[in-house]
């Protein structure tokens, strides 16, 4: 398949996942988590495997040129497969020209600095593909199902009023803008999981002694606060999708599919910035003929 024509692939097949920047998102209406576009695992299998190749070939580029830097966010509920999707999109890249970085519940010393801090911290470089796994979008979901971790937050009084949400939902947009602007391109996915399929990828994980670590007691009584996160999901893909960052919501109940979606959001964000190799000036060109011809003169 020509550039060309795999750009305007990806691109159709990732539209419909598009939070329309400006629009109001009602998640459990708008979005289907077992949509997969009329496709068969077997075809899907197929297009990751393409989709992967052309990841790799793009972030050679994009290191080699050294100029974007790209900012992928994962953001799902618990077993929305964050993990798996990371695993098998980023398998075909080269690991120097990647950096994953999960986040949990904040440190004493994260708690002590403003709330983008540790963010910022993990942000990639020119060049680099920066992997968020749980993102800073956690200020605005777990931080708001749970208003005792933004008491923890050692805010001063006037920061902590009802309008703290708004106020983060613009402050994000606004620090996303700057990134974009200053050649980090930020890439978000939320994985989109029913409640019935969590419930079963839950029952795997007591069952089967290989991914008992992955579960805890908490997780059961996270998923009692299901509509809570729901809306919250809504409100956030709201208020945060933007023309220079919008969301893509990927159907996240079948493995496979999910992880076709979120590798073509990926593409499509490196194909924009279409990331080419250094080519030399004619000074630079003669000084490598001149090298060329010294090495060769050492021939024995
Ligand atoms: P896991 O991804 O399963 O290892 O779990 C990480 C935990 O950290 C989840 O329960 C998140 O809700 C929690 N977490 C992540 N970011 C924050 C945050 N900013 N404030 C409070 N809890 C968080
Ligand atoms: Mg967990």
């Amino acid at each position: 398949m020509s550039d060309g024509r795999a750009a305007e692939r990806v691109a159709k097949f990732i539209k419909p996942l598009r939070v329309k920047p400006g629009s109001t998102v009602d998640l459990t209406e708008d979005f289907d988590p077992r949509y997969k576009a009329g496709m068969k695992k077997r075809e899907g299998v197929e297009l990751l495997r393409t989709g992967v190749s052309l990841l790799a070939d793009h972030q050679a580029r994009l290191a080699a040129q050294d100029t974007y830097g790209v900012l992928f966010c994962l953001q799902a509920i618990d077993a929305g497969g964050k993990d798996g999707t990371i695993r098998h999109v980023m398998s075909g890249v080269n690991p120097q020209g990647v950096r994953v970085s999960g986040f949990k519940v904040p440190s004493a010393e994260e708690l002590d600095h403003d709330y983008l801090w540790r963010y910022a911290q993990r942000l990639p470089s020119r060049g680099e593909i920066g992997i968020f796994n749980r993102s800073h979008y956690e200020e605005v979901l777990v931080v708001r199902v749970h208003p005792e971790n933004l008491d923890r937050q050692k805010l001063p009084e006037e920061a902590k009023g009802p309008d703290v949400w708004d106020r983060r939902y613009r402050e994000i947009n606004d620090w996303e803008r700057y990134l974009t602007d200053n050649g980090i391109k930020v890439v978000k996915v939320f994985l989109n999981l029913s409640e019935e399929e969590q419930r079963l990828r839950f029952l795997k994980r007591i069952d089967r002694p290989e991914k008992n670590w992955k579960f805890s007691a908490a997780d059961v009584r996270e998923r009692e606060r299901w509509d809570d996160y729901q809306e919250a999901f809504s409100e956030m893909l709201s208020a945060t999708s933007t023309p220079w960052a919008p969301w893509y919501v990927v159907p996240a109940d079948r493995k496979w599919f999910a992880r076709i979606c979120a590798a073509a959001v990926l593409a499509h964000a490196l194909i924009g910035i279409d990331p080419q190799y250094p080519s030399l000036d004619g000074k630079a060109r003669k000084e490598l003929l001149a090298a060329r011809r010294g090495l060769e003169a050492e021939a024995p």
